[in-house]
């Protein structure tokens, strides 16, 4: 079977009502992201920062996988379909999609801020973070996120993934936060490259074998297929 790998961002998930980050004008849901995205947010305004993501918890319990996660299952049939993605819910894996790699963290788990080994899984009935929660070593628990400025450690294995592909597939990503933007280099050379965003933000190279399809997810992922298959 050939290997489509799909890099995934926020436009992924904004017909599920989830908002991108362009979409907001430098703030996100009300808050402004340098306040509630970074290692010093948490150090300075903790009860900010678990708020904030207490309430992408709780909307994302409340949202659904849109048409676009739902194609991407499908193409398992005809492919080993390897999804990394930049967004923290977990709309592929609802969706039914079998190999997600998630590059910036997941939303429904928490992680201890002593031990990052520590992960726990949050769930419909447990869903916050407050401060005093604590692991079994005793220290607060924090969203199991990668903030503005840390490192992010699936990042090899992403682009291990990635120079293996024989098409590579980019969905609703600015192509503007590093290091995920970078893995469009360890494609090899010359592979077919699907690129689905209502405003892609790729330039036409020449080296590139380059298939924009202008449309939003939920409808862009099944004109890729009718190419595909
Ligand atoms: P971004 O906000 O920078 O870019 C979003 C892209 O999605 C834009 O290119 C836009 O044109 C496109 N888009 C908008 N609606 C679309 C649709 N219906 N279908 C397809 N594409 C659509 O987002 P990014 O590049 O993913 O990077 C921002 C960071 O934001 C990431 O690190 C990610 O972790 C985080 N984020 C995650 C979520 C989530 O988990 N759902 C939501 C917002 C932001």
């Amino acid at each position: 079977m050939k290997k489509i790998v799909v890099l995934t961002g926020a436009g992924m998930s904004a017909e599920s009502g989830l908002k991108t980050f362009r979409e907001s004008d430098g703030l996100w849901e009300e808050y402004n992201i340098e306040e509630v995205c970074t290692p010093e947010a948490l150090r300075k305004k903790p009860a900010l920062v678990l708020e904030f993501y207490n309430k992408r918890r709780e909307q994302l319990l409340q949202a659904s996988p849109n048409q676009g996660h739902l194609d991407l299952v499908k193409l398992e049939k005809n492919y080993d379909v390897q999804i990394i993605t930049q967004n923290v819910d977990n709309l592929h894996e609802q969706a039914g999609s079998t190999k997600v790699l998630h590059l910036h963290g997941e939303l429904m788990k928490a992680r201890s801020t002593g031990d990052e080994s520590l992960i726990y899984d949050l769930d419909k009935d447990n869903y916050t973070i407050k401060i005093g929660d604590r692991c079994e070593k005793g220290y607060q628990l924090r969203p199991h996120i990668v903030f503005f400025g840390e490192a992010v450690p699936m990042i090899e294995k992403a682009a291990d993934i990635c120079s293996t592909a024989d098409i590579l597939v980019i969905i609703g990503t600015s192509m503007n936060v590093y290091p995920a933007a970078g893995l469009l280099g360890f494609a090899p050379a010359g592979i077919p490259i699907y690129f689905i965003d209502p405003h892609p933000n790729i330039s036409e190279k020449d080296d590139l074998d380059l298939h924009i399809i202008a449309d939003k997810a939920g409808s862009g992922v099944a004109k890729m297929i009718d190419e595909l298959i």
